[in-house]
């Protein structure tokens, strides 16, 4: 099992970075990387016959200039035997229209491409960018714009992203192409920005008796299998699985959703799970963020991925041994499971206004597991994911809210978000606002669709409390470089049948975090709580309080409970990594 180590996550972007140069110069137009016309670019680059016919002629007195447009839909087919594809982008074009559309493309040996159906009349491809010119279109649903290519058998920073064709744990092939967040341009033409939304039409050419797996609605068929989804994200919903050993078993239905498995006959995960506490957690998930947005079937299969899971829209994907790996969550299989389908509002149908604002998606999926965890799972099972996002808070190399200029990569930092997330973002605010007033600032943020910043979540938040949360952002989620979490001086001294309890902020520059810090104290035989509340706009550093306590005060423990990312004053530097769990 591979996690995010630092390693991993810094090393390969060179070569990322190399193989894009490469896709560029080895197109068909390698005569003239620089422009190349579409024409020439057709058919391998073996000649063409003149770009001026067909429906892309620009003998009309339309609008010219560049086209500002949205993506309505993507039409992608694609062989799963010869990883040829085709893509068709329908777009909605603003005014005042014009002539030539420029999208994200870092596929190689892009053919045939087309404006409106027929060829395109000019096609420059140059710093991964294609731009195609045809006939001047106005304003309105005017404009298509399609090309062929060959996607390259290649994936990035040891993850899955791209195409990768892997050993199951029966001994077939699974076959997986995720596009990720800005990864979408890897496999044709494709609008990368993070927060657009679509509708994808899929359209995969397959062997007989392979199962073919992609987002929304599918349509399975011996040799041809679609998918139609709408209104999804490009990270997530331009993905297709394959597996010819997956067998298909209905789950159970709940909250209107029919939940189905496919595993290789060796797959254990649908039988390790609770199916009342699958069926309690999907009511309880739709009564919180609403109905289900991706139809009435939601499955979920297993394969040998790098993550431990992925939240394609009504198609999810999770490691095949995820309920053999030794995790730091009490039971990884439905804890993982549910942070998938907490995903399918969170990240899918609400997505990133951009790659820097990642910590939310991930934040929400944790923490709505984790209070479903403490609400309804068994006893110790919340502890443990609290106590693991805690240990490895102090690993981040960057603030959960990264403002650093130039952003940093997705890749770079979203390893770090994991346990400090959904702390910051919710678990630390439960003792300042109140856990109702985070459930429904997380309700009335995920309502609206499409793509938001991690600032609109301050302000839901900030609706559904009543409080000014600026300066506990300032301090906790907002901020350049690595992140300098708290220091907490923490004292207790015992006279006449009381214990007083100091806490201090040690912090460079004499920085205040809000929170509420709590602290345990034990005697020979007493043992007590307190809760110092620095309220969400401290002013002193010392936070002090005074509680019955009958006997000398042996031992005080710093946030007993793994509720506060910060460490006590004095306390050795944690050197052993631990690993980070990615899904
Ligand atoms: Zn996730």
């Amino acid at each position: 099992m591979r996690f995010a180590s630092r390693s991993s996550l810094y090393t390969p972007r060179t070569i990322f970075v190399g193989l894009a140069a490469l896709a560029l110069l080895g197109t068909a137009c390698s005569d003239e990387p620089e422009r190349c016309t579409a024409s020439i670019c057709e058919d391998g680059g073996s000649g063409g016959t003149g770009g001026d016919g067909g429906a892309g002629g620009m003998g009309g007195a339309g609008p010219t200039g560049d086209i500002t447009a949205n993506v309505l839909r993507y039409d992608y087919t694609f062989d799963l035997a010869t990883a040829e594809a085709t893509s068709k982008l329908a777009l909605d074009v603003a005014a005042p229209g014009g002539d030539c559309y420029s999208v994200s493309c870092e596929a190689s040996s892009l053919t045939d491409v087309t404006w409106n159906e027929g060829p395109a009349v000019s096609a420059d491809f140059a710093s991964n960018v294609l731009k195609t010119c045809g006939a001047g279109m106005p304003a309105g649903p005017t404009v298509s714009v399609g090309a062929r290519t060959t996607v390259s058998n290649d994936t990035w920073w040891n993850l899955d992203v791209g195409f990768s064709r892997k050993k199951n744990l029966a001994g077939g092939e699974f076959s997986y192409l995720l596009s990720w967040v800005g990864g979408c341009d890897r496999f044709g033409p494709c609008d990368d920005d993070p927060s657009k939304m679509s509708d994808f039409h899929f359209e995969v050419t397959h062997p007989a008796g392979t199962t073919v797996l992609c987002p929304g609605t599918l349509a399975p068929g011996e040799t041809k299998t679609t998918c139609d989804v709408t209104n999804a994200p490009t990270y997530s919903a331009f993905a297709i699985a394959a597996d010819p050993l997956w067998e298909r078993a209905p789950f159970g239905a709940y909250a209107g959703v029919d939940l189905v498995f496919y595993e290789v006959p060796l797959g254990t995960l649908a039988s390790s799970l609770d199916k009342a506490s699958v069926g309690a957690f999907m009511d309880w998930i739709v009564s919180l963020l609403g109905p289900f947005p991706y139809g009435k079937e939601l499955r979920i299969a297993g394969g040998p991925t790098a993550w431990l899971g992925f939240e394609h829209p009504g198609n999810i994907l999770l490691q095949e041994q995820l309920d053999k790996l030794q995790l730091d969550y009490a039971d990884g299989t439905m804890h993982v499971l549910m942070h998938e389908i907490i995903h399918q509002w969170a990240g899918d149908h609400t997505t990133l206004a951009s790659a820097t604002d990642f910590v939310w998606k991930e934040a929400t999926a944790e923490y709505l597991a984790y209070v479903f965890e403490d609400i309804a799972r068994p006893e110790g099972e919340a502890a443990a994911t609290r106590a693991y996002w805690d240990g490895i808070s102090p690993q981040s190399k960057h603030w959960p809210r990264p403002t650093d200029e130039p952003a940093p990569e997705v890749q770079a930092f979203y390893g770090d978000v994991y346990g400090p997330g959904p702390m910051v973002l919710y678990l630390q605010l439960e003792p300042l606002i109140g856990r109702t007033a985070v459930l429904a600032g997380i309700a009335d943020f995920l309502s609206k669709s499409g793509g938001r910043s991690v600032t609109e979540l301050k302000d839901a938040l900030e609706a559904a409390s009543g409080q000014n949360l600026d300066a506990y952002f300032d301090a906790w989620v907002f901020g350049q470089g690595a992140p300098v979490w708290p220091t907490f001086d923490v004292s207790a001294t015992q006279l006449d049948g009381e214990a007083t309890i100091t806490v201090t902020q040690q912090n460079p520059g004499g920085k205040l975090f809000p929170c509420v810090v709590e602290v345990e104290v034990k005697g020979a035989t007493e043992t007590a709580r307190v809760a110092l509340d620095y309220g969400l706009a401290p002013e002193a550093a010392a936070v002090t309080m005074t509680i019955p306590f009958a006997e000398p005060v042996s031992t005080v423990t710093l946030d007993p409970d793994h509720r506060l990312i910060g460490t006590k004053t004095g306390a050795q530097p944690i050197l052993i990594s631990r690993p980070v769990w990615i899904f």
